[in-house]
């Protein structure tokens, strides 16, 4: 049945599609913002971010500020997790997560991580760790002003991992809070989102979870090729299962995906810094992952 719609009901209709498009146009990422971060959280004045050092101080604060920036909330009443833990050289040693939440419909929960910390300064030379892992670091803010505009199904948790550089101190002190771990349904865990000379990034851990494949396999990647596996028990070193903090989930049987490029040349080297990132891959990297986080939600 065709009706002739009225003057009135038109003009509502036209308010109605002018509010859509404009929440959509509020949903999309900030780029310049995520390659401000990624310059400030790399930068000589952090001075590599190594656990307990005055430059991982710094890049803390900054983080605190960012968090609240774009609106995450506080995890268990505070953006700050300290915990303790025995270094390599025998010594306890006190580490801090940052941890900020945005809450969805439903209360069960994705945690998403990446590891501020890096290798600090050696020799005099600063390891900046822009890669490794700025690059992740600075995503989560990008996701969560994302996700601050546009509610999520899942409630996010979004964590900024101290010590990973140390034995995954922050992330193994995280999962050990079993209460809040029933709650957990999976990690995505980024680390070295930012470096390739081929557009290449790699989901891992679809060989423990299958079913996760099918859902990246759907989602649009643009010019960057997602790839698979890394993940094999018999693959040895090139199985990165353990490899970084997703491991401390996936140790607790939590479902994990873990986005990081292949080791290349400024792999733990002081050349890993703001000027050596692809701008353009890395951007198209976090475009990608936000995809697979879009995708995952709707689980
Ligand atoms: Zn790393």
């Amino acid at each position: 049945m065709y009706t002739k719609k009225s003057p009135l009901l038109l003009a509502v209709l036209f308010v109605f599609a002018l509010g859509c498009t404009a929440q959509q146009k509020q949903a999309s990422l900030n780029t310049e913002q995520l390659i401000e971060d990624l310059r400030v959280i790399s930068s000589d004045e952090m001075e590599g971010r190594r656990a307990g050092t005055e430059g991982n101080r710094k890049a803390r604060e900054y983080l605190l500020q960012r968090f609240e920036d774009e609106g995450a909330k506080p995890f268990q009443g505070s953006y700050e997790h300290e915990f303790t833990f025995t270094n390599r050289s025998g010594e306890e040693q006190t580490g801090v997560n940052v941890i900020g939440q945005v809450q969805g419909k439903s209360d069960s929960v994705i945690v998403i991580t990446a590891h501020y910390d890096h290798l600090g300064v050696r020799d005099s030379l600063i390891y900046n760790g822009a890669d490794d892992d700025a690059s992740g670091t600075a995503a989560l803010l990008a996701y969560i002003d994302y996700f601050h505009q546009v509610q999520p199904n899942h409630t996010l948790v979004f964590a900024a991992f101290d010590a990973e550089e140390m034995g995954l101190q922050g992330a193994r002190a995280f999962v050990e809070d079993s209460v809040f771990m029933e709650k957990v349904v999976m990690n995505i865990n980024l680390d070295m989102i930012s470096q390739s000379d081929k557009n290449e990034l790699y989901a891992s851990g679809t060989y423990h979870h299958p079913e996760l494949k099918t859902v990246l396999e759907s989602i649009e990647t643009g010019e960057v090729k997602l790839l698979f596996g890394h993940d094999r028990p018999d693959q040895g070193y090139d199985d990165w299962t353990n490899a970084s903090d997703h491991a401390a989930f996936h140790s607790k049987g939590k479902r994990f995906i873990y986005f990081g490029v292949e080791d290349h040349e400024h792999y733990h080297q002081h050349t890993d810094e703001f000027e050596t990132i692809p701008q353009e891959f890395y951007k198209n990297s976090v475009r990608t992952i936000l995809n697979a986080i879009l995708a995952f939600d709707e689980l």
